[in-house]
């Protein structure tokens, strides 16, 4: 029997577009048997832009790329009322591109896409030229300052990002309006429109869990992108592209996003993971694709000086917003808020001017001497030891950086390492059960 799951009802009411999905796997690859699912767009009046008037095959773009990715294991077909030709053209090299990043995945795997009609689109009459992806982090505020003003569109998709609160609920009136705050003030800065999307797909559609699990287990992934970010950065991309209505509608062909490249002394290296350069090279669908990433080879360090450069040149300011965590205020302790204010650091500016509103030098000073900041790919330290200018005086934290310099990212790591180690032992002290089964194993008494 067919494995299918089926888009069976696509609809736009307003500023949403609805869809209807039936899972007739029998895998329970989605939540239910029946999922509702939907994209809204605010601010799309000031556009007077409004799904309703779209094409199904265009309307039917967003569920179909983020459902797509779980025809490649299970041999599930996924039958769609209508499609683009473009992207009905494409699949195989999407899967194939897919397949290079996280897979290689086995030809047997592959399932299909069928739609009861394909149609080519032609784009309406262009009033942008390009959608530059915001999500107030560094890259995606280094895209916004290097393709500024009127012809071009900020829109954030919020909906894709892992957080915390995904769980319960990443579309409440709080989370919503603190996005909406956060990009009509950049949009202020870049002077260009802007346009906020979200969606249910994280929320409501796959069983995430159980497929991550199967693609571990089962399918036995084991490439680098994927023990990453695994099956939800390989539906990444897919996800923001909830923004593919909007683009038609406005024929904006060229889409825009920040790269996260990565370096390490003399390798260079693309981000192996959901937003690597050759997946979104790899998506086309009716007339529009993703442009040269924004930043390719721009070391993080740099990214941050050239936004300051350019906001002291315009006399403009802006946040940056980078925490892991989803809270109004950004907790300024984690991983990527301590690498994103030593940036800000070392590009000489107080991190309390950049949306930083819990800086504090001398609690900063000590996380860091502490041995606290703690970075998984080593990339980030090297790049900001690197990017410390020995004959500055910096106006905020200059003893600590020029201590840290001193220190060295290779020599930084290994005391972060041993600090950890000796937390562990300290911890074990409590045990001494464990502790005396633990000497007796090495002594091998
Ligand atoms: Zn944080």
């Amino acid at each position: 029997m067919t494995k299918t799951i089926e888009i069976t009802k696509i609809v736009a009411v307003d500023d949403t577009i609805k869809y209807e999905i039936h899972d007739h796997t029998g895998l329970y690859l989605l939540k239910n048997e029946k999922i509702e699912a939907w994209v809204k767009f605010y601010n799309a009046e000031s556009f007077g832009f409004s799904p309703e008037s779209l094409p199904e095959s265009i309307l039917a773009l967003p569920v179909t790329l983020y459902l797509i990715p779980v025809t490649w294991f299970y041999g599930v077909e996924l039958v769609v009322p209508s499609m683009d030709k473009t992207l009905c053209d494409n699949l195989p090299i999407i899967y194939a591109t897919y397949s290079k990043i996280y897979g290689p995945f086995k030809e047997e795997w592959c399932g299909k896409v069928t739609a009861k009609t394909v149609v080519e689109n032609k784009m309406p009459k262009s009033r942008f030229d390009n959608i530059v992806f915001f999500s107030g982090g560094v890259d995606a505020v280094h895209a916004g300052i290097n393709n500024p003003g009127k012809r071009n569109v900020l829109v954030s998709v919020p909906s894709i990002e892992y957080m915390e609160k995904t769980k319960e609920e990443n579309s409440g009136r709080d989370f919503i309006n603190a996005k909406i705050q956060l990009i009509r003030e950049f949009s202020a800065v870049s002077e260009s429109d802007w346009l906020l999307i979200t969606n249910n797909f994280v929320v409501d559609v796959f069983d995430d869990e159980r497929i991550q699990r199967d693609l571990k287990d089962s399918f036995l992934l084991n490439s680098e992108a994927f023990f990453f970010d695994g099956w939800f950065g390989i539906k990444y991309l897919g996800n923001l592209l909830s923004a593919a209505p909007f683009a038609y509608a406005m024929g904006i062909s060229n889409l825009i996003l920040g790269s996260s490249f990565e370096q390490l002394e003399d390798n260079f290296y693309s981000n192996l993971d959901g937003s690597n350069p050759e997946l979104s090279d790899s998506i086309k669908f009716a007339g529009i694709s993703f442009g040269k990433q924004d930043g390719l080879y721009t070391r993080r360090s740099q990214k941050v000086k050239n936004i300051v450069e350019w906001c002291n040149t315009c006399g403009k300011r802006t946040k940056i917003r980078t925490c892991f965590s989803d809270s109004t205020e950004q907790c300024c302790v984690c991983t990527k808020c301590v690498r994103t204010q030593l940036n800000i650091i070392c590009a000489g500016e107080n991190p309390i001017h950049w949306g930083f509103g819990n800086f504090d030098e001398k609690n900063f000073s000590r996380l860091i001497r502490s041995y606290h900041y703690r970075e998984r790919n080593l990339c980030w330290l090297w790049d900001i030891v690197a990017s410390i200018d020995d004959s500055r005086t910096y106006p905020c934290c200059d003893k600590l950086l020029h201590w840290l310099k001193k220190v060295g990212y290779k020599g930084y790591s290994r005391r972060v390492r041993f600090v950890i180690n000796l937390m562990r032992i300290l911890k074990l002290h409590r045990y001494p059960y464990y502790m005396n089964s633990v000497f007796r194993k090495i002594t091998g008494k």
